[in-house]
């Protein structure tokens, strides 16, 4: 199917400025080129988990399978298993991925499976109304933290380094152009690739006057070089005043895991007879 309308007529229920409006439609600009350059949007699947970014799923008309909380990765990775030829493009939340789905997250980096995951890093739990995640800043009251979390932030992107991931990359969800050429980056990288996404939550943790502020563009460099990657990456440790870099931090050529688990594919008759003879012993 081609030239399809990309936002399906799903009722949309994110707050008015929430940052998943941005992503998704850079996830749609993308979508739209892909199809463009040629490329069948029905090899590209959606992954979602659980939380306000899941509802991407709903919202974009391409294939998508709305997972369960944390287990956007798993499914990611059997599906890019099963058929290696599928574009598979997780969303996930912070808490999503960073707590109930952190062991995933970090394996799959490690094996540098061939999926595109896009963090929706608006540091809260914003769909049970506003309790502390991961990377919300130390001091962050919210619903389950009256007073103010007693917890430093993780720095997710130096776990996914530290882990084998082999593209690594920050956006903001106020800076569109460059958050679809990381997203469009990640795609077209064969690797784990992790995009972390500074997304407003417009409700429960409104801080683009806070980004705004501390935001600088990366450019260039040698995206190779682990060290200043990882130095880079601990400039800003997702509290405090210091200056926010977004870019690609890191990308390195590996084989993946995908490709190195590769099967060749049994011919039709071969495989059913091999069904009929297992069904047979069953019976
Ligand atoms: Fe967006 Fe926050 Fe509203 Fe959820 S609660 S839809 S993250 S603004």
């Amino acid at each position: 199917m081609t030239g399809r309308e990309l936002i399906t007529g799903a009722q949309n229920t994110w707050c008015p400025g929430c940052g998943n409006f941005t992503i998704q439609h850079t996830l749609k600009t993308i979508l739209a080129g892909m199809e463009k350059e040629g490329k069948s949007l029905d090899n590209v699947v959606l992954v979602s988990g659980i939380g306000c970014h899941a509802k991407i799923a709903d919202y974009l008309n391409i294939n998508s399978f709305y997972s369960l909380h944390g287990r956007t990765i798993p499914v990611a990775t059997g599906l890019k298993l099963a058929n290696p030829d599928l574009t598979v493009i997780c969303c996930c939340g912070d808490g999503d991925c960073y707590a109930e789905g952190l062991d995933h997250l970090l394996f799959a980096a490690k094996r540098n499976i061939d999926i595109t995951v896009i963090v929706h890093d608006n540091r809260v739990y914003g769909l049970t109304t506003g309790q502390y995640t991961p990377t919300s800043p130390l001091g962050y009251k919210g619903k389950s933290t009256p007073l103010g979390t007693a917890e430093y932030p993780v720095n997710p992107l130096e776990l996914v380094l530290a882990s084998g991931a082999t593209y690594i990359a920050r956006g903001y969800s106020k800076k569109m152009p460059q958050l679809e050429s990381l997203i469009r980056g990640g795609i077209s990288h064969r690797g784990f690739a992790l995009i972390d996404v500074l997304q407003i939550c417009a409700t429960f943790f409104p801080a683009a006057g806070y980004y705004s502020e501390r935001v600088y563009d990366l450019g260039d460099h040698d995206r190779s070089d682990f060290s200043k990657a990882c130095l880079k990456m601990r400039e800003w440790d997702y509290s405090g005043d210091a200056k926010i870099v977004l870019g690609v931090f890191y990308e390195r050529k590996l084989p993946t895991f995908d490709e190195k688990m590769a099967v060749t594919p049994l011919p039709d008759e071969e495989r059913e007879e091999r069904i009929r003879t297992f069904l047979a012993t069953r019976t």
